[in-house]
């Protein structure tokens, strides 16, 4: 029987990167997006023609279910959500009825079709949040700091509660942060990147953050989509957490990318109290322990290298962007 993954969430950072790595694999790859006025496809334009896209939303559950008997997937990828810590504070309702029951949607569309199906549920470290034991494991007890790590707690449980239930294959991997160039502009990485290249081009001279101490175990989400599928391929459904085992500052990540163009990061760097959040999420560490035993999986690129990656990336970008987008730049910063 052929390989047929369904990933939702497909036009995101990580939807991007699984879709890569399932292609290599010979897998039959099929994605759903949302609606849009604008594009929404540029992370995957390169892929277009070997995908098939489907039109849903996870809000939407009869398209979920007609979707899931169309496409008769083996492996059902849920990547999609409002993915954005900052965003769930301002919309945590649709962050609930996305990020949380969207989860639970699938999962019954799933079940109505065929339990047979294997399912990923791409659950996130955010769920630890106020760290009762460092390094976090996949026993670590959740103790979520936002409306975002609430609902990711709640689809988690739902996928083991579905899993316990109806004896399906089910798993939430708890990623840890993971970035690339093609992360969202809105995450502090990708912020900063971004800002490094436009100041280094002088399109702007300061970007405004906020809490620099933050601690976080950063990856790079390329070599992350591989201990996704990994999970799907295991005898049994479990759980695992998926980290470097690394941790570091928000001001770590800035110093590095403010030195790869030769500046000083104290000369551009002002501190915003708009991008301090309600409840922080202090220190974020994983305990990778279980998947690279039982997964033997690792990360590949190092915290240097990514932050390196993606300065060099948004330098390129910066310097090819049109004269309209400049303008369009020069306005918003
Ligand atoms: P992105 O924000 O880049 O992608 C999110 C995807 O979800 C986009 O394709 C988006 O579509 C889609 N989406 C949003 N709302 C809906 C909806 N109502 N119906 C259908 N699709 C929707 O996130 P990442 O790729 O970085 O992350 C992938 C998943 O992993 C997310 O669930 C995230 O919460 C989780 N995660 C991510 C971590 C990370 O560090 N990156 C860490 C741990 C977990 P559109 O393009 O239209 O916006
Ligand atoms: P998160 O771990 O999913 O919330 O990923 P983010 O990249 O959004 O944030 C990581 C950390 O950076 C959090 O502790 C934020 O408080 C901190 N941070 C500091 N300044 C900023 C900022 O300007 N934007 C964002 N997004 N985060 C910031």
């Amino acid at each position: 029987m052929s390989n047929v993954a369904f990933i939702t969430g497909i036009t995101g950072q990580d939807g991007s990167y699984l879709a890569e790595f399932l292609l290599e694999k010979g897998y039959e790859v099929h994605g759903c997006f949302r609606r849009s006025s604008t594009n929404a496809f540029e992370r995957i334009e390169h892929l277009l023609d070997k995908i098939e896209l489907h039109c849903t939303d996870l809000l939407d559950q009869a398209s979920l279910e007609r979707l899931v008997a169309k496409v008769k997937p083996t492996e059902v990828y849920n990547l999609a959500a409002q993915s954005f810590v900052g965003s769930s504070w301002d919309q945590p309702i649709l962050t609930g009825e996305v990020t949380g029951l969207g989860v639970t949607r699938l999962l019954e569309a799933i079940r109505m079709v065929d339990t047979s199906i294997r399912f990923y549920q791409a659950s996130s470290s955010e769920m630890f949040g106020k760290v009762h034991e460092t390094p976090q494991r996949e026993t670590t007890p959740f103790h979520p700091r936002s409306p975002y790590g609430v609902a990711k707690a709640y689809g988690h449980w739902m996928t083991v509660n579905y899993r316990e239930s109806y004896d399906m294959f089910a798993c939430g991997g708890i990623l840890f942060n993971h970035e690339s160039p093609r992360r969202g502009l809105e995450f502090v990485t990708r912020k900063i990147s971004d800002a490094v290249a436009r100041i280094k081009l002088g399109l702007a001279t300061e970007v405004r953050l906020g809490n620099l101490d933050a601690r976080r175990d950063w990856g790079f989400a390329g070599d992350y989509v591989e201990a996704m599928w990994l999970m799907l391929q295991q005898d049994e459904p479990i759980d695992y957490v998926i980290g470097t085992g690394e941790t570091y500052r928000v001001g770590d990540f800035v110093q590095i990318a403010f030195d790869r163009v030769g500046l000083n990061w104290e000369n551009h760097v002002v501190i915003d109290p708009k991008f301090y959040r309600p409840a922080e999420v202090d220190l974020l560490l994983a305990d990778p322990k279980k998947s690279q035993e039982e997964l033997n999986w690792k990360p590949k690129m190092s915290f240097q290298e990514l932050v390196e990656t993606m300065v060099d990336h948004d330098l390129q970008r910066v310097s090819a962007l049109t004269n309209t987008s400049l303008k369009v730049l020069r306005k918003s910063a």
